[in-house]
Protein backbone atom coordinates (compact mmCIF):
# COMPACT_ATOMS: atom_id res chain seq x y z
CA UNK A 1 0.00 0.00 0.00
CA UNK A 2 1.30 3.34 -0.75
CA UNK A 3 0.57 6.82 0.33
CA UNK A 4 0.27 8.83 -2.15
CA UNK A 5 -1.50 12.17 -2.59
CA UNK A 6 -0.13 13.15 -6.62
CA UNK A 7 -2.76 14.64 -8.19
CA UNK A 8 -5.04 14.95 -5.54
CA UNK A 9 -6.86 17.77 -5.20
CA UNK A 10 -7.16 19.61 -1.61
CA UNK A 11 -8.94 22.08 0.37
CA UNK A 12 -7.29 23.49 3.76
CA UNK A 13 -8.92 25.94 5.84
CA UNK A 14 -7.12 28.46 7.50
CA UNK A 15 -3.91 27.75 5.40
CA UNK A 16 -2.82 31.03 5.08
CA UNK A 17 -0.72 30.67 8.36
CA UNK A 18 0.63 27.96 11.01
CA UNK A 19 0.14 24.67 11.10
CA UNK A 20 -2.72 24.95 7.88
CA UNK A 21 0.27 26.57 6.01
CA UNK A 22 2.75 23.79 7.36
CA UNK A 23 -0.14 20.79 6.02
CA UNK A 24 -0.43 22.88 2.86
CA UNK A 25 3.56 22.90 2.04
CA UNK A 26 3.31 18.65 2.79
CA UNK A 27 0.62 18.23 0.38
CA UNK A 28 2.23 20.21 -2.43
CA UNK A 29 5.74 18.61 -1.43
CA UNK A 30 3.38 15.51 -2.36
CA UNK A 31 2.79 16.46 -5.89
CA UNK A 32 -1.23 17.46 -4.66
CA UNK A 33 -3.74 20.30 -5.87
CA UNK A 34 -4.02 22.74 -3.20
CA UNK A 35 -6.10 25.15 -2.66
CA UNK A 36 -5.20 27.88 0.76
CA UNK A 37 -8.77 28.64 1.45
CA UNK A 38 -8.67 31.37 4.59
CA UNK A 39 -10.48 34.66 5.72
CA UNK A 40 -7.24 36.66 4.74
CA UNK A 41 -7.33 36.60 1.22
CA UNK A 42 -3.85 38.60 0.68
CA UNK A 43 -1.77 35.83 2.64
CA UNK A 44 -3.56 33.15 1.00
CA UNK A 45 -2.39 34.60 -2.03
CA UNK A 46 1.17 34.93 -0.75
CA UNK A 47 1.21 31.31 0.74
CA UNK A 48 -0.74 29.96 -2.65
CA UNK A 49 3.02 31.88 -4.19
CA UNK A 50 5.66 30.25 -2.40
CA UNK A 51 3.89 26.85 -2.75
CA UNK A 52 3.63 27.03 -6.32
CA UNK A 53 6.69 28.23 -6.53
CA UNK A 54 8.16 25.10 -4.33
CA UNK A 55 6.04 22.47 -6.38
CA UNK A 56 6.18 19.89 -7.70
CA UNK A 57 1.97 20.59 -6.92
CA UNK A 58 0.12 23.27 -7.04
CA UNK A 59 -1.63 26.18 -5.07
CA UNK A 60 -4.78 28.68 -5.28
CA UNK A 61 -5.83 31.13 -2.97
CA UNK A 62 -9.59 31.36 -2.50
CA UNK A 63 -11.26 33.71 -0.22
CA UNK A 64 -13.67 31.92 2.70
CA UNK A 65 -14.99 32.66 6.00
CA UNK A 66 -15.76 29.53 7.22
CA UNK A 67 -18.85 30.83 9.08
CA UNK A 68 -20.42 32.72 6.07
CA UNK A 69 -22.47 29.44 4.12
CA UNK A 70 -22.66 31.22 1.20
CA UNK A 71 -18.78 31.79 0.96
CA UNK A 72 -18.33 28.43 1.38
CA UNK A 73 -19.92 26.99 -0.56
CA UNK A 74 -18.69 29.87 -3.58
CA UNK A 75 -15.17 28.94 -2.51
CA UNK A 76 -16.01 24.72 -2.89
CA UNK A 77 -17.26 25.58 -6.57
CA UNK A 78 -14.20 27.54 -7.65
CA UNK A 79 -11.85 24.78 -6.92
CA UNK A 80 -13.51 22.33 -8.49
CA UNK A 81 -14.40 23.84 -11.28
CA UNK A 82 -10.60 24.20 -11.32
CA UNK A 83 -9.47 21.42 -10.95
CA UNK A 84 -12.63 18.98 -11.54
CA UNK A 85 -13.44 17.42 -8.20
CA UNK A 86 -11.99 17.96 -4.05
CA UNK A 87 -10.60 14.62 -3.05
CA UNK A 88 -9.85 15.76 0.50
CA UNK A 89 -11.02 18.60 2.87
CA UNK A 90 -8.78 19.97 6.03
CA UNK A 91 -10.85 21.70 8.41
CA UNK A 92 -7.85 23.94 10.02
CA UNK A 93 -8.95 27.20 10.27
CA UNK A 94 -9.44 28.04 14.18
CA UNK A 95 -8.95 30.95 17.09
CA UNK A 96 -8.63 30.80 20.71
CA UNK A 97 -10.02 33.03 23.15
CA UNK A 98 -9.79 32.44 26.83
CA UNK A 99 -11.24 33.54 30.09
CA UNK A 100 -12.75 32.26 33.19
CA UNK A 101 -17.11 30.85 32.14
CA UNK A 102 -17.96 33.81 34.41
CA UNK A 103 -16.04 37.18 32.39
CA UNK A 104 -16.68 34.64 28.66
CA UNK A 105 -18.04 37.18 26.33
CA UNK A 106 -21.00 35.18 25.14
CA UNK A 107 -20.66 36.80 21.86
CA UNK A 108 -16.90 35.47 21.97
CA UNK A 109 -17.90 32.04 22.64
CA UNK A 110 -20.27 32.48 19.91
CA UNK A 111 -18.10 33.36 17.45
CA UNK A 112 -15.17 30.49 18.55
CA UNK A 113 -18.14 27.91 18.14
CA UNK A 114 -19.03 29.16 15.15
CA UNK A 115 -15.66 29.18 13.53
CA UNK A 116 -14.50 25.47 14.94
CA UNK A 117 -17.89 23.83 14.23
CA UNK A 118 -20.03 25.91 11.73
CA UNK A 119 -16.89 26.25 9.71
CA UNK A 120 -16.56 21.94 10.00
CA UNK A 121 -20.02 21.48 9.61
CA UNK A 122 -20.45 24.01 6.24
CA UNK A 123 -17.17 22.69 4.87
CA UNK A 124 -18.06 18.92 5.18
CA UNK A 125 -21.60 19.66 3.73
CA UNK A 126 -20.13 21.63 0.66
CA UNK A 127 -17.45 18.78 -0.36
CA UNK A 128 -19.22 15.11 0.71
CA UNK A 129 -21.29 16.02 -2.25
CA UNK A 130 -18.07 15.42 -4.62
CA UNK A 131 -16.48 12.78 -2.20
CA UNK A 132 -19.68 10.40 -2.90
CA UNK A 133 -19.96 10.64 -6.26
CA UNK A 134 -16.31 9.89 -7.34
CA UNK A 135 -16.88 7.06 -4.51
CA UNK A 136 -13.95 8.36 -2.33
CA UNK A 137 -12.77 11.00 0.22
CA UNK A 138 -11.03 11.70 3.37
CA UNK A 139 -12.07 15.14 5.57
CA UNK A 140 -9.70 15.82 8.73
CA UNK A 141 -10.85 18.06 11.27
CA UNK A 142 -8.23 19.85 13.62
CA UNK A 143 -8.69 19.12 16.69
CA UNK A 144 -6.63 19.25 19.89
CA UNK A 145 -5.48 17.66 23.20
CA UNK A 146 -8.53 19.88 24.05
CA UNK A 147 -10.76 17.49 22.05
CA UNK A 148 -9.73 14.79 25.13
CA UNK A 149 -8.86 16.87 27.66
CA UNK A 150 -9.73 20.28 29.83
CA UNK A 151 -7.52 23.69 30.64
CA UNK A 152 -8.97 26.56 32.51
CA UNK A 153 -9.99 29.14 30.93
CA UNK A 154 -11.21 27.47 27.75
CA UNK A 155 -14.39 26.45 28.06
CA UNK A 156 -14.82 27.43 24.25
CA UNK A 157 -12.08 26.14 22.93
CA UNK A 158 -12.45 22.64 24.53
CA UNK A 159 -16.29 22.71 24.10
CA UNK A 160 -15.93 22.79 20.27
CA UNK A 161 -12.59 20.71 19.79
CA UNK A 162 -14.91 17.92 22.00
CA UNK A 163 -17.46 18.47 19.20
CA UNK A 164 -15.09 17.86 16.19
CA UNK A 165 -15.14 14.02 17.09
CA UNK A 166 -18.57 13.74 17.51
CA UNK A 167 -18.91 15.13 13.57
CA UNK A 168 -16.22 13.52 12.57
CA UNK A 169 -17.62 9.66 13.82
CA UNK A 170 -20.79 10.70 12.42
CA UNK A 171 -19.43 11.69 9.17
CA UNK A 172 -17.43 8.75 8.93
CA UNK A 173 -20.63 6.26 9.31
CA UNK A 174 -22.28 8.03 7.03
CA UNK A 175 -19.63 8.16 4.38
CA UNK A 176 -18.76 4.33 4.40
CA UNK A 177 -20.47 3.26 1.69
CA UNK A 178 -18.81 5.57 -0.02
CA UNK A 179 -15.44 5.63 0.25
CA UNK A 180 -15.80 9.32 2.09
CA UNK A 181 -13.57 9.18 5.50
CA UNK A 182 -12.85 10.82 8.35
CA UNK A 183 -10.79 11.77 11.06
CA UNK A 184 -9.07 14.36 13.81
CA UNK A 185 -5.90 15.11 14.32
CA UNK A 186 -5.32 16.34 18.14
CA UNK A 187 -2.13 18.00 18.35
CA UNK A 188 -0.38 19.68 21.76
CA UNK A 189 1.04 23.40 22.28
CA UNK A 190 2.51 24.03 18.56
CA UNK A 191 4.17 27.91 18.23
CA UNK A 192 1.80 29.29 15.90
CA UNK A 193 0.48 33.03 16.34
CA UNK A 194 -2.24 31.19 17.58
CA UNK A 195 -0.34 30.20 20.62
CA UNK A 196 2.06 33.19 20.80
CA UNK A 197 -1.08 35.38 21.48
CA UNK A 198 -2.24 33.32 23.98
CA UNK A 199 1.07 33.26 26.97
CA UNK A 200 0.88 36.86 27.59
CA UNK A 201 -3.24 36.39 27.98
CA UNK A 202 -2.47 33.51 30.40
CA UNK A 203 0.15 34.95 32.08
CA UNK A 204 -2.39 38.20 32.94
CA UNK A 205 -5.34 35.80 33.83
CA UNK A 206 -3.59 33.73 36.01
CA UNK A 207 -1.24 35.79 37.35
CA UNK A 208 1.99 34.35 36.78
CA UNK A 209 5.11 34.84 34.57
CA UNK A 210 5.32 34.12 30.82
CA UNK A 211 7.96 31.16 31.44
CA UNK A 212 5.44 29.62 33.81
CA UNK A 213 3.17 29.78 31.20
CA UNK A 214 5.46 27.92 28.74
CA UNK A 215 6.86 25.42 31.41
CA UNK A 216 3.90 24.51 33.75
CA UNK A 217 0.77 25.01 31.97
CA UNK A 218 1.23 24.64 27.87
CA UNK A 219 4.28 21.89 28.60
CA UNK A 220 4.22 20.76 31.99
CA UNK A 221 2.28 17.90 31.09
CA UNK A 222 4.66 16.76 28.13
CA UNK A 223 7.71 13.89 28.06
CA UNK A 224 10.49 16.29 27.47
CA UNK A 225 8.71 19.89 28.03
CA UNK A 226 8.65 20.18 23.92
CA UNK A 227 6.73 22.12 21.65
CA UNK A 228 4.90 19.87 18.64
CA UNK A 229 5.97 21.70 15.38
CA UNK A 230 3.85 21.89 12.42
CA UNK A 231 6.00 19.56 10.52
CA UNK A 232 4.44 17.07 13.42
CA UNK A 233 1.39 17.75 12.65
CA UNK A 234 1.31 18.14 8.36
CA UNK A 235 2.39 14.34 8.42
CA UNK A 236 -0.03 13.00 10.47
CA UNK A 237 -2.04 15.21 7.94
CA UNK A 238 -0.43 13.74 5.02
CA UNK A 239 -0.86 9.88 6.47
CA UNK A 240 -4.82 10.80 7.20
CA UNK A 241 -5.34 12.67 3.25
CA UNK A 242 -3.27 9.24 1.87
CA UNK A 243 -4.75 6.21 3.43
CA UNK A 244 -6.44 4.65 1.01
CA UNK A 245 -8.89 2.40 2.84
CA UNK A 246 -11.76 2.71 5.15
CA UNK A 247 -9.09 1.31 7.69
CA UNK A 248 -8.67 4.20 8.84
CA UNK A 249 -11.85 6.29 9.81
CA UNK A 250 -13.53 7.58 12.82
CA UNK A 251 -10.18 8.09 14.74
CA UNK A 252 -8.54 10.61 16.69
CA UNK A 253 -4.70 10.51 16.93
CA UNK A 254 -2.73 12.91 19.56
CA UNK A 255 0.39 14.04 18.57
CA UNK A 256 1.39 16.40 21.70
CA UNK A 257 5.05 15.20 22.91
CA UNK A 258 2.83 12.81 25.11
CA UNK A 259 1.28 15.08 26.95
CA UNK A 260 -2.23 12.85 26.43
CA UNK A 261 -1.94 9.71 26.13
CA UNK A 262 -4.54 6.93 25.28
P1 LIG B 1 -3.07 30.38 13.22
O1 LIG B 1 -3.67 31.53 13.93
O2 LIG B 1 -1.61 30.38 12.89
O3 LIG B 1 -3.85 30.11 11.85
C1 LIG B 1 -5.24 30.10 11.79
C2 LIG B 1 -5.66 30.51 10.39
O4 LIG B 1 -7.10 30.43 10.37
C3 LIG B 1 -5.29 31.96 10.03
O5 LIG B 1 -4.68 31.98 8.74
C4 LIG B 1 -6.64 32.69 10.03
O6 LIG B 1 -6.70 33.75 9.08
C5 LIG B 1 -7.59 31.56 9.67
N1 LIG B 1 -8.97 31.84 10.07
C6 LIG B 1 -9.41 32.33 11.25
N2 LIG B 1 -10.74 32.49 11.22
C7 LIG B 1 -11.16 32.06 10.01
C8 LIG B 1 -12.42 31.97 9.36
N3 LIG B 1 -13.55 32.39 9.97
N4 LIG B 1 -12.48 31.48 8.11
C9 LIG B 1 -11.35 31.09 7.46
N5 LIG B 1 -10.12 31.16 8.01
C10 LIG B 1 -10.03 31.64 9.27
O7 LIG B 1 -3.46 29.10 14.11
P2 LIG B 1 -2.88 27.60 14.17
O8 LIG B 1 -2.20 27.45 15.48
O9 LIG B 1 -2.19 27.24 12.92
O10 LIG B 1 -4.28 26.82 14.31
C11 LIG B 1 -4.83 26.06 13.26
C12 LIG B 1 -5.76 25.02 13.87
O11 LIG B 1 -5.01 24.14 14.72
C13 LIG B 1 -6.88 25.60 14.74
O12 LIG B 1 -8.07 24.87 14.52
C14 LIG B 1 -6.37 25.37 16.15
O13 LIG B 1 -7.41 25.30 17.08
C15 LIG B 1 -5.67 24.04 15.97
N6 LIG B 1 -4.69 23.73 17.01
C16 LIG B 1 -3.63 24.57 17.24
C17 LIG B 1 -2.72 24.23 18.23
C18 LIG B 1 -1.56 25.09 18.53
O14 LIG B 1 -0.92 24.85 19.57
N7 LIG B 1 -1.20 26.06 17.72
C19 LIG B 1 -2.88 23.05 18.96
C20 LIG B 1 -3.97 22.22 18.70
C21 LIG B 1 -4.86 22.58 17.71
Amino acid sequence: MSLDLKDKTCIITGSASGIGKAIAKRYVAGGAKVAIADLKLEDAQSTADELNAQGPGSAMAVKMDVTDEDQVNAGVKAVAEKWGTIDVLVSNAGIQIVHPVEDFPFKDWKKLLSIHLDGGFLTSKAVIPYMKKQGAGSIIFMGSVHSKEASALKSAYVTAKHGLLGLARVISKEGGKYGVRSNVICPGFVKTPLVEKQIPEQAKDLGISEEEVVNDVMLGGTVDTEFTTVEDVAEVAYIFAAFPTNALTGQSLVVSHGWYMN
